[in-house]
């Protein structure tokens, strides 16, 4: 478990490790580059770089944490992707029953496994299950996400690189917005994420505005209508 500098969470899990790229949101992979990072560096964890990995041994992680945490999980990983067991998926699932004091922020571009596994899976109020959603060639991971059990469904629009107009937001509980950051990041246009504010204040859905981002993310900050925007599900 590591402390998270992301806003919308407290910590990272990472049960698995390791990805490949699946839609254009996936082109500045933060995780990859990360991954990279600590391979160098040496990180037993990393040693195969990206690549997947499963780490059994870090499933006993969260029954040592004292206080309720709310936890990213998979921050460097896609517990849907095609080469994590469902039987390991269950045992990560079961850990997350096992522990209703903390949060557990599940986020996934492969909603279609997802939504395959569902039923197979126990969906305690602690999990929250995100899709992510950068363009509207992907606003089918929302119709998959609805499909499902989850208590809690999110969406995650960073980065968002094109508008995403008359969403169906039905069942939807929050919509985290975010510019893409980095050295070259694709621009997010102002009035799509107005646009999805008002989406979500018509629908009655929680909404949190994560940055601009850019290329010093820190220099454009969060601000949008003149107020931060950390609106969460609970
Ligand atoms: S799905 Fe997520 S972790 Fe995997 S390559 Fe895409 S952005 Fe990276």
């Amino acid at each position: 478990m590591a402390q998270s500098s992301i806003e919308w969470t407290e910590m990272t899990w990472n049960p698995t490790t390791g990805c490949n790229k699946v839609s254009a949101g996936c082109k500045y992979c933060y995780a990859e580059v990360m991954a990279r990072r600590l391979q160098a560096m040496g990180v037993d964890k990393y040693k195969d770089g990206f690549k997947l990995r499963i780490h059994p041994e870090a499933l006993e992680i969260p029954y040592g944490w004292k206080s309720s945490k709310v936890v990213f999980v998979n921050s460097m990983s896609d517990l849907f992707h095609k080469d994590v067991p469902l039987a390991f998926i269950e045992k990560v699932f079961e850990v997350m029953n096992d522990n209703p004091q903390h949060i557990f922020q599940v986020l996934t571009k492969r909603s279609d496994l997802l939504l395959q596994y569902n039923s197979r899976l126990k969906w305690s109020h602690n999990i929250w299950m995100g899709v992510s959603v950068e363009n509207k060639k992907v606003l089918n991971r929302v119709d998959d996400l609805r499909r499902t059990s989850a208590r809690v469904k999110f969406l995650s629009c960073e980065p968002l690189i094109g508008p995403l107009p008359n969403m169906n937001l039905d069942n939807i509980d929050w919509v985290i917005v975010g510019g893409e950051s980095g050295r070259t990041p694709r621009p997010m246009k102002e009035e799509w994420v107005l646009d999805i504010l008002d989406q979500c204040k018509e629908s009655d859905v929680k909404f949190f505005f994560k940055q601009w981002g850019g290329t010093n993310k820190k220099k454009t900050g969060r601000i949008l209508l003149e107020q931060t925007w950390d609106q969460m599900p609970y």
